[in-house]
């Protein structure tokens, strides 16, 4: 029997089977989860389906909604952010975050304005473009931010009039399934449906009649089969991908300035960010000063359970990403490579590894282009900044990028000529729900937050209204005839 219940037309619906899901600070299983079977999806898209027919009708409280969500969520923080950091890992100050996240997206989009946009108003039309929903969304999930990046999807989903089938990663179900049962009180039944399985789960959305949209936060490998899944439906697809973000240092920068924030935003939820910075390149003459401080930072972070008030970062989140990193560490220090800290396991139960630096190390090696997904950077140097831009650009990826440089202006130029869907100048992470979020080739399709990221849970459609007696714009159908 599962601890927790899926929730389908606003009901608690266990499932016969369950599955384990394990605490990577111990290794231990804590809590089960139900799997979903194809009836219960079944029930789910019917319950969406069935929901949306009203929910599409009235804005007003389709935006009183989210605001009511934003209050339950920021209202059930300290139930919620246990949960997180029990089946994510990340320490419990940083889940609570989480759900503040979550709550200020509901926030955000509760209050966007979607104006109707007149493109034509003279003698003979009044052309609007407005927007409608595209109908009942099918949204994936992955492991590293499992609430946030659910409202990166539900917030604008439903603002726009559509309703929602969610599926969580089956490393981290339970955080989304109690949400959405605290939720339902506040939400009509039906509008967002949450089940929870494996893998197959999503497949099988993917490939279900009743979607007309797939959101999927994933890795590029899943990305590419789900639009493969959605083709012959023609169903819409936002894909949220993997990234290898280069960090690029300037000869004027300040060493000990870039390698606090470089490490802050290479480490954060323990290097398991789409967007993290997982490669450094620096120029030869200030090589040293900033693998020095990165050094310093990666020693002295305080690595432990994310239950314990002091711990900064928590484990990583499961066994086959811990023997990933393992496995990339391991392959950078075959070929010369050299941890100036960390390099292995920490050598205690749960998926703990070592805060890793890595030098001696350039392209060509797995760990600099591949994405790490966890607490190890590579530090690249380079001689020559065209060369450095060339190398950062030269991969599938392109999720994001950062310059950095005491000359902001020199740093913006050179941060122009990065390939990726975020650009950051002396920054690095720096998200925002205004703020368009997607990938550049293989890190993407389509971006999320903002008014564009409203868009893609739309269709647009054109409103023409003529205006001639006799109803017919006679000029313009002359123009094909
Ligand atoms: P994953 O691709 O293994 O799984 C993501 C989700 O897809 C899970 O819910 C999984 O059950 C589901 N899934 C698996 N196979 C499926 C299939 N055939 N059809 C439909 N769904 C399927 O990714 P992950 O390991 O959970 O997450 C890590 C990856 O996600 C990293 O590559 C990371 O960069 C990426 N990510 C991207 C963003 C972004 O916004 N670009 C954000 C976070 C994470």
């Amino acid at each position: 029997m599962s601890d927790f219940v899926m929730t389908i037309g606003g009901d608690s619906v266990p499932a016969a089977d369950s599955f384990g899901v394990i605490n990577p600070a111990n290794g231990d299983v804590f809590a089960h989860a139900p799997e979903c079977t194809r009836e219960q999806l079944d029930a789910a898209f019917d319950s969406a389906a069935k929901a949306q027919r009203d929910w599409k009708l009235d804005e007003a409280v389709r935006r009183e909604t989210l605001l009511k969500m934003a209050d339950a969520l920021f209202a059930s923080a300290g139930e919620l952010a246990p949960i997180l950091t029990a089946e994510q890992g990340k320490p419990l100050a940083e889940a609570n975050v989480e759900v503040f996240a979550a709550a200020i997206w509901c926030q955000y989009f509760a209050n966007l304005e979607t104006p109707r946009q007149v493109i034509q108003d003279d003698a003979e039309a009044l052309v609007e473009v407005v927007r409608r929903p595209v109908g009942v969304v099918a949204a994936i999930t992955p492991w590293n931010f499992p609430l946030v990046l659910a409202f990166w999807k539900i917030a604008p989903a439903l603002l726009a009039g559509n309703t929602m089938v969610l599926k969580p990663s089956p490393y981290t179900p339970l955080t989304t399934l109690k949400m959405t049962e605290l939720l339902r009180d506040v939400m009509p039944a039906g509008v967002v449906n949450t089940v929870s399985g494996g893998d197959q789960l999503g497949a099988w959305m993917t490939g279900h009649p009743v979607p007309r949209k797939v959101s999927f936060t994933g890795s590029i490998e899943t990305g590419k089969l789900v639009a493969q899944s959605a083709a012959p439906d023609l169903k819409r697809v936002t894909l949220e991908l993997g990234g290898n973000d280069p960090a690029i240092v300037l000869d004027d920068a300040d060493p000990a300035v870039v390698s606090r924030a470089i490490f802050a935003a290479a480490f954060a939820n323990n290097g398991q960010v789409c967007s993290a910075v997982k490669r450094v390149y620096v120029p030869e003459a200030l090589y040293d000063d900033v693998l020095d401080g990165l050094t310093a930072q990666a020693r002295a972070v305080k690595v432990g359970d994310g239950t314990e008030a002091d711990s900064k970062l928590g484990p990583i989140n499961n066994a086959p990403q811990f023997e990933r990193v393992k496995e990339l560490v391991a392959d950078a220090l075959a070929h010369g490579a050299r941890a100036t800290t960390g390099g292995r396991p920490m050598g205690r139960p749960g998926y703990f590894f070592e805060p890793t630096i890595l030098t001696d190390i350039s392209d060509g090696t797995r760990i600099v282009d591949e994405e790490q997904f966890g607490p190890a950077l590579p530090v690249i140097p380079y001689r020559d900044i065209d060369d450095a831009v060339e190398r950062a650009n030269s991969t599938h990826f392109g999720l994001s990028g950062s310059v950095w440089g005491a000359d902001a202006d020199r740093a913006a130029a050179v941060a122009d000529r990065l390939e990726c869907g975020t650009a950051w100048v002396n920054t690095h992470l720096a998200l925002a729900p205004h703020q368009p979020f997607g990938g550049f080739k293989w890190s993407g399709v389509g971006v999320e937050n903002g008014t564009w990221g409203l868009a893609e849970f739309t269709e647009a459609q054109a409103v023409h209204r003529a205006k001639g007696a006799d109803g017919l714009n006679l000029s313009t159908a002359g123009i094909y005839s």
